[in-house]
């Protein structure tokens, strides 16, 4: 039984000195065999675990999480929730998300903080403002929210904000999507966790997958992990940057490469920034936490790699672009900065679907913009492993789409998918 948190119970617990919490999950021992194992404890594999369990009756089920959950990408993103994307099948994968974002602290009963301050994409050039203005359209036509303001009026709704026509790059316009804003990263693990746990799912930490077993019929059968042999006729990998390592154990070739994207955060101030701004053109995007830490993202290394951490030019050129923008900020001193692996995909759109591999069930290719999709990306993926078939939604972005050109091509539309 999961222990609720309801403002009553919090203040008896303090009364009692905070004593008799219940840990948020168990800390299992592995079964030798499950219904179906998710490889990957991040956001997306704890949700999909969620939503088997919740919405599909699945209960004998595993995580599997060769370090700890949350310590992916999940725990070391920006945080940014957007669902402005261009194309029809993005709009409604993201959207599909957002509409999750907004109930989800309640269905999880569990604070995720998601926080819908606004998300503000700067426009520095004709092209970015056609680009913006584009978007704004085909965002309406879908229904999803989304508008153009001129540079007086983001400078009203960010007042830290540079608009001066003398910058290298100024500000032409921006466009806003009001429901966008943030979430608190760890929690959205942390949440899904504590309620997938609730309903029997196996939440197994410091546990690698190393091999995928087929039958003579070419279907999964079983997982090798660090603590011992696992059966399962269904597998789900759900490991990000790690994604193409995993998929080879199963003798899949997949169209991804993975880079190691940077974030940064500086001391904390009182409140100071009141939404979230993007930049794309001189790249930054810039948020300031409840703590009151600037968190800004700085962009991929040019080149592939697996070092979970990037060259110093990186975020150099993402702090030379934010003192420009918000000159107020050119005192403050960075506190700390780190990397992911982010997995992309040519079209900069995710893969989420079945396999030639009968059995195996692949969720990746969120490159650097799949938190934001998390609670969408995990419900859909769910149900695509559950019934064996696509959710209409995700549909659209399966793994042949890169053999028959049905692309969704979204790093064209936007140049970066943050
Ligand atoms: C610096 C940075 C900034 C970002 N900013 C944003 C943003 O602002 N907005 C946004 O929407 N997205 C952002 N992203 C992207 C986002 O973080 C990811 O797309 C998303 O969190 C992926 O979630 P996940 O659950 O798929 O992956 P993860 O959280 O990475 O989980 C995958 C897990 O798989 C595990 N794993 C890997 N191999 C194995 C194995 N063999 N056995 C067992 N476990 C394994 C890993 O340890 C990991 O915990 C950012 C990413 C980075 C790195």
């Amino acid at each position: 039984m999961m222990q609720r948190f309801s403002a009553l119970s919090l203040f008896r617990r303090a009364f009692a000195g905070h004593h008799g919490w219940q840990p948020h999950w168990r800390a299992p021992e592995p079964k030798a065999e499950y219904d179906a194992v998710i490889i990957g404890g991040g956001g997306h594999g704890l949700g999909t675990a969620y939503y088997l369990a919740a919405e599909h009756g699945m209960r004998n089920i595993a995580v599997l999480e060769r370090g700890w959950i949350g310590g992916g990408n999940t725990g070391r993103n920006t945080t940014i929730i957007r669902s402005n994307y261009l194309f029809d099948e993005s709009a409604a994968l993201y959207d599909h998300a957002l509409k999750l974002w907004e109930g989800l602290s309640r269905a999880l009963n569990y604070n995720v903080m998601y926080s819908a301050r606004g998300v503000m994409m700067l426009a520095h050039t004709v092209h970015d403002v056609q680009v913006f203005k584009r978007h704004v359209h085909a965002n309406r036509a879908n229904g999803v929210d989304n508008e153009w303001l001129t540079a007086e009026q983001a400078k009203a709704f960010c007042p830290p904000l540079n608009i001066s026509p003398a910058l290298r790059y100024p500000v032409l316009g921006a466009a806003l999507q009001r429901r966008g804003g943030t979430a608190r990263h760890d929690a959205v693990a942390w949440g899904y966790a504590r309620a997938a746990d609730a309903l029997g799912v196996d939440i197994i930490q410091n546990c690698e997958v190393t091999a995928i077993r087929r039958g003579h019929d070419g279907a999964v059968t079983a997982v090798e992990t660090t603590r011992g042999t696992i059966r399962a006729k269904k597998i789900g990998v759900v490991a990000a940057g790690h994604t193409s390592v995993v998929a080879a154990m199963a003798g899949l070739r997949l169209p991804l490469e993975s880079f190691p994207l940077q974030a940064l955060v500086s001391e904390p101030v009182k409140p100071v920034f009141p939404c979230v701004v993007m930049s794309n053109t001189v790249h930054a995007y810039i948020s300031q936490s409840d703590k009151g830490e600037l968190v800004i993202g700085a962009g991929t290394d040019a080149f592939v790699s697996y070092t979970q951490r990037g060259g110093l030019h990186v975020p150099a050129h993402t702090l030379d672009a934010i003192c420009e923008l918000f000159p107020m900020f050119r005192r403050m001193r960075m506190l700390r900065n780190w990397g992911g692996i982010v997995d992309t995909t040519p079209d900069r759109s995710p893969i989420i679907g079945r396999t030639p591999v009968p059995g195996l069930y692949l969720n990746c290719g969120w490159g650097t913009g799949g938190f934001k999709a998390t609670p969408g990306s995990a419900h859909v993926f769910a149900w695509t492993m559950a019934k064996d078939e696509p959710h209409p939604i995700n549909a659209p972005f399966t793994l042949e789409r890169f053999r028959d050109g049905a692309l969704i091509d979204e790093a064209a539309a936007a140049a970066v998918a943050h």
